[in-house]
Order: structure tokens, then sequence, then C-alpha cells
């Protein structure tokens, strides 16, 4: 236990370290229940309180109170803690995305077969994944630590964008050939085919854009937000087909929502501010005036750290990422190179997966790229097949591109 808390402890001092912010001792949680610390933490805590060892009872007490209180006072700012260590929240909602033809060319998988189950064995269990098909990290960690019996299902299919049905977990996430990559569906008979499927256009059309259909919702798993669920079923019942009324009831059997149909708007996706409306000119200047507020009275070499960390938590890993590949494109074949008068080239890094949505900055989830093969990488269509230490293969607008490092 004791070795536990202080991994954990050092852990949230690194996150301190790169985000010059104090998070309150949480190991002062844990407390004796004999001995003369009782009700106090154990002496273990000195990695973190050095002079602990030599307090007085009084002051024991009095340290941990005042940490409770700390604790009480981060509020939400735990979550974001827990975002950059890369924990994932708890949520009931899944999209899980279905390919019909698989990288090596093999077929894949198909919603229809699921639905189309019930014609062949009705009340079976359907069991989904597998280490062929599920081979994302994040995917596996969703199933490892997030999936469990009736979580429910979007059903979409990759290669009509569109989303096909509904079901429910009908297991928690499993092994299979001791990766997490397994769940099972309920029998196709209990889930809710779409008569009309929603076309993803038709989606964003509505203003709802979940993260998990944007070029960084990569992998075949992906969460829902409640927000970005109630938008689907949103769109599903605009769209005024017969589905409406079925589906509602569906719902409403199978334990989410109250038969009503949940309101359009507040929907657009934050996390990606370029596909919601630009702020006006008005709101603008209210955010400069608050960040001069706030850097009044700072040095710039203080505001120049601050701005920087806020843009890039990474200035020195870009930089040497930047030097070995000497600046030129990693996208194959891309000759092109920009010179900047005061000698040297200009280059971009770019995330594999996007930093806003906890993609790490480490080396094998960044790519040096000209400015061109950046955008086309954060605008296309872009599924990450395989990456490690020597090869990233992705599927980016419907081609196999190969980048060897
Ligand atoms: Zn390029």
């Amino acid at each position: 236990m004791g070795r536990i808390l202080g991994k954990m402890g050092h852990m949230l001092q690194n996150f301190e370290g790169a985000h010059s912010k104090q998070i309150p001792r949480i190991q002062s949680l844990v407390i004796n229940k004999t001995g003369k610390n009782r009700g106090l933490p154990a002496d273990g805590i000195k990695e973190f309180w050095s002079d602990y060892k030599n307090l007085t009872r009084q002051q024991k007490e009095e340290r941990v109170r005042n940490e409770y209180k700390k604790i009480l006072a981060f509020g939400t700012q735990w979550n974001e803690v827990l975002k950059s260590l890369e924990i994932l929240p708890a949520t009931a909602h899944w999209i899980v995305k279905s390919r019909n033809r698989l990288e090596d060319g093999r077929p894949g998988w198909e919603w229809e077969e699921y639905f189309g189950a019930q014609l062949i064995a009705s009340n079976k269990i359907y069991d989904w994944g597998g280490p062929d098909w599920i081979k994302s990290h994040k995917s596996r960690a969703f199933i490892r630590d997030c999936f469990r019996e009736g979580g429910l299902v979007v059903c979409y299919q990759v290669e009509q964008q569109a989303i096909i049905g509904f079901s429910r977990l009908a297991s928690d996430g499993y092994t299979i050939e001791g990766v997490y990559c397994g769940f099972d569906l309920v029998p196709c008979d209990s889930a809710y085919k779409l008569k009309h499927p929603l076309n993803i256009a038709n989606l964003r059309a509505t203003g709802c854009n979940p993260v998990g259909f944007t070029v960084s919702g990569q992998g075949t798993i992906a969460s829902l937000t409640n927000d970005e669920f109630a938008g689907i079923i949103a769109a599903v019942c605009r769209a005024g087909t017969e589905d409406e009324d079925d589906l509602l009831k569906w719902l409403k059997q199978s334990g989410s929502g109250d038969g009503t149909r949940p309101p359009i708007g507040r929907l657009a996706n934050p996390e990606y501010p370029e596909e919601n409306t630009a702020p006006t000119a008005g709101e603008l200047d209210k955010v400069f005036a608050e960040l001069e507020k706030r850097f009044a009275g700072r040095t710039d070499i203080y505001v120049r750290r601050k701005v920087s960390a806020l843009i890039r938590r990474d200035g020195p890993l870009i930089r040497a990422l930047k030097e070995k590949y000497k600046h030129k494109c990693q996208f194959p074949k891309c000759s092109a190179q920009i010179p900047k008068k005061d000698g040297g080239n200009y280059s971009e890094v770019a995330h594999i997966q996007a930093a806003s949505e906890g993609g790490i900055s480490h080396r094998i989830n960044l790519l040096v790229l000209c400015p061109n093969h950046h955008k086309t990488l954060d605008y296309g269509d872009v599924e990450v097949l395989r990456n490690n230490e020597r090869l990233l293969k992705i599927e980016l607008n419907g081609e196999i591109v190969m980048i060897r490092r």
C-alpha cells in the first residue's frame, strides 16, 4: 500500500512539474487504523512532507485538516489531472465502429450480420471483438477499464458512414489471447436496428459532432458523452422517420431516457472550436482583456512561459524531433522544404492523436510534417492501423500510408 501511495504521489508530482500547479496530497486521505499515528497518515508520507515525522500529534492533525480543505477546494481540477494521467472517465455510452474489410484484405465485421443473426439464432448472445479486429490501445483500454454489462452501444458501419442501430453490452470487457479485446452484445432481437440508418453528415447537420467520429476519434471503440448520445437520438427523431417512436420506446424499455425526444441544441463540440461558430469580435476582445488582466504586472519571461506551457507542453521534445528529421516532412515522397530567411527550414510537428484528446507527447505520437501534410492529416479521415517505434501505418482518406521512423 505504501509503495502504491508513493508511486501515485510521485506521478502527481511529475504532473505538477509539467503544469506548474500545486496538487493537494491525496495520499493523506489514507490513514492508519492502529498505532501511535492512529487516524493519521503513516510516516511514509514524509516523502512528500519531509518534516512530518518530527511534528507533534496536534501539528500532524492540523496539517492533515488543512490538506483535506485543499483537496475539496481543488474541485473540478481533479478531472484535468485524471485526463492528463490518461485515466479514462467512466461512461455508459459507446460507439463501436465496424469495418467490413480489414487492413490485410480479409473480410471484417458488419453490423448487418449482427442484426441479421435473428434469422439464424435468436436469443443468442453475440460475441464481438478479437485481437485481429481491435488493435488500438485506446479501444482495448476502454474494453478493459470501462466496458460494463448494460452499457449502450451505438452501432456504426465505417463504409456507410452511418449509424445502423443500437445495442447493449451483455458482458463486461474480457481478454482473448491475453489482451482485452472481447465483449458480448445482447441478442439482436433485444437490440434496435434503425429502419433508416443515420448518416454522419446528417448527424453533424444538427450540430452534434461526437469526438468519436472526428479525426482524433480513432480506433474501433469510442466513448460518447451524455450530450453526444442525446444528440444522436435527437437527430434520429428529427429525421422524421418511423424510427422515432420505436427507438424512444426501446430506449425507455432498456432503461435509458423517459420516452420523450431529447432537445437539439447545446450539442456543438467544444473540443473542435473550428467546427463550431467562430467567436465574435466582441468575444475575442473579452478573452484578450481577461488575459491582459491575468498577466498584468508579470514579467515577459513569465508570460511567455505560461503561454507556451498552455500551447505546447513539449517544447524540447518537439525541437529534438525536428532536428532528427532535419525539418523534412516524414510523409512518403514529400520533398517540401520551406527555407527561413535567417537560416534553416520550417517544419511542423503533428500529434497523431490530438493533444486535446489525451494524445501523449511521446515520439510515437508525433510526426514531423510540412504544413500541407499536417493539415491533410488533421482534416482527413484517418485510422491508425499500426504504430510503433519503427513504423506508422495509417489509412488516410481511403489510402494506406506507411511512414518509417
Ligand atoms: Zn509533406
